[in-house]
């Protein structure tokens, strides 16, 4: 009785100090972004206006803040990095950089293929195919593995082989179709190119548009982008082509994704998962997805944006994130082989 009594007040007091010590660091927390959307302002304020937790951003590119984390070490104080890219979030996670985040919010919100241990999906985008339909035929371009046909040829355009969007796609065959017919397909798609790869993936929207290339592979939100141009000359290059979402009738379209993950050195691990799990409510994924032209990855969650309307609903690849990630460097040593660069 006297010994319970003694003990009781001494745990008390462990778990006040607990109590204090993490309210004290709960009120900011360290964001490394390589994601430079306007909009993430708005969803960062609402963060804060929610939970009181000041965020400090430092934003650069990808490369950069994965090479600032490695220096600091130890005494990083990053909380928690976001970017796009399924390619770029596995780097990430190969660095080790990344502590594995257990939360019921992130497990019911985000479906079980767009998260991994120890990093979260926040919204998709896909990779489409865009046509100029004085040129091909749309039976012609309705898959990815099509546009390896040599009844093709001298008609594709599409960004360098080596970019993190054409890997995560190159990743995405490897694993339906198998290595050796993404080989097959890799080495067919390069001799149909209508010039070597060169710029974004406007730029092949414009050389699609102005009949320099007959077909080409883009991501939606820069399609998506141009539709909701108000500027004329943008308008008629979206009223000049066509897009297909690929791959309906087989394994369905190629998605990439935006993500985040608590760093593994994080000094404010309860204001990290509350981030990432505020990134998980459905205001935040309208801003989140809407600020970039992408679409939520919670169901439920209201899109109100003319373009992803207009381009209409599609069946989307539903391949585990985690393996599409681990699979892109088998996909660049495919696309070197096959003199995809
Ligand atoms: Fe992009």
């Amino acid at each position: 009785m006297m010994l319970k009594q003694m003990l009781f007040p001494t745990l008390l007091a462990t778990f006040a100090a607990g109590a204090i010590h993490a309210q004290a660091a709960d009120t900011e927390l360290n964001l490394y972004s390589a994601r430079h959307y306007q909009t993430d302002e708005a969803l960062y304020a609402d963060f804060t206006k929610q939970t009181g937790i000041k965020i400090n951003r430092i934003e650069a590119k990808e490369d950069e803040l994965l090479e600032r984390i490695r220096n600091e070490g130890a005494n990083s104080p990053a909380d928690v990095f976001i970017t796009v890219d399924a390619s770029r979030l596995a780097k990430a996670d190969e660095l080790g950089i990344f502590a594995p985040v257990k939360s019921k919010v992130l497990e019911e919100r985000i479906p079980a293929h767009l998260r991994t241990q120890d990093w979260f999906s926040y919204s998709t985008r896909a990779r489409l195919i865009v046509y100029n339909p004085d040129m091909v035929k749309a039976e012609q371009v309705q898959t990815y593995e099509q546009l390896a046909d040599p009844a093709l040829k001298g008609k594709v355009c599409v960004r360098s082989g080596s970019h993190p969007y054409n890997l995560s796609l190159g990743a995405a065959l490897i694993q339906h179709d198998g290595a050796a017919r993404t080989e097959e397909w890799a080495r067919g798609l390069v001799s149909n190119f209508a010039r070597a790869p060169k710029g974004g993936d406007t730029d092949q929207i414009k050389a699609v548009a102005a009949g320099e290339c007959g077909v080409a592979i883009v991501n939606s939100y820069y399609l998506a982008r141009l539709l909701n141009s108000d500027k004329r000359d943008e308008q008629a290059i979206g009223a000049r082509i066509k897009a297909v979402w690929p791959n309906q009738q087989s394994w369905g379209t190629h998605i990439n994704i935006s993500g985040a993950g608590m760093l593994k050195n994080a000094p404010h691990k309860e204001a990290a998962v509350k981030f990432l799990e505020y990134l998980a409510s459905d205001k935040a994924q309208t801003y989140f997805a809407d600020g970039n032209n992408e679409w939520p990855v919670v169901s439920g969650v209201k899109v109100d944006n003319p373009a992803l309307t207009r381009l209409g609903p599609f069946k989307a690849d539903t391949l585990p994130i985690g393996d599409l990630a681990r699979t892109v460097a088998e996909a660049q040593r495919i696309f070197d082989r096959a003199g995809f660069r």
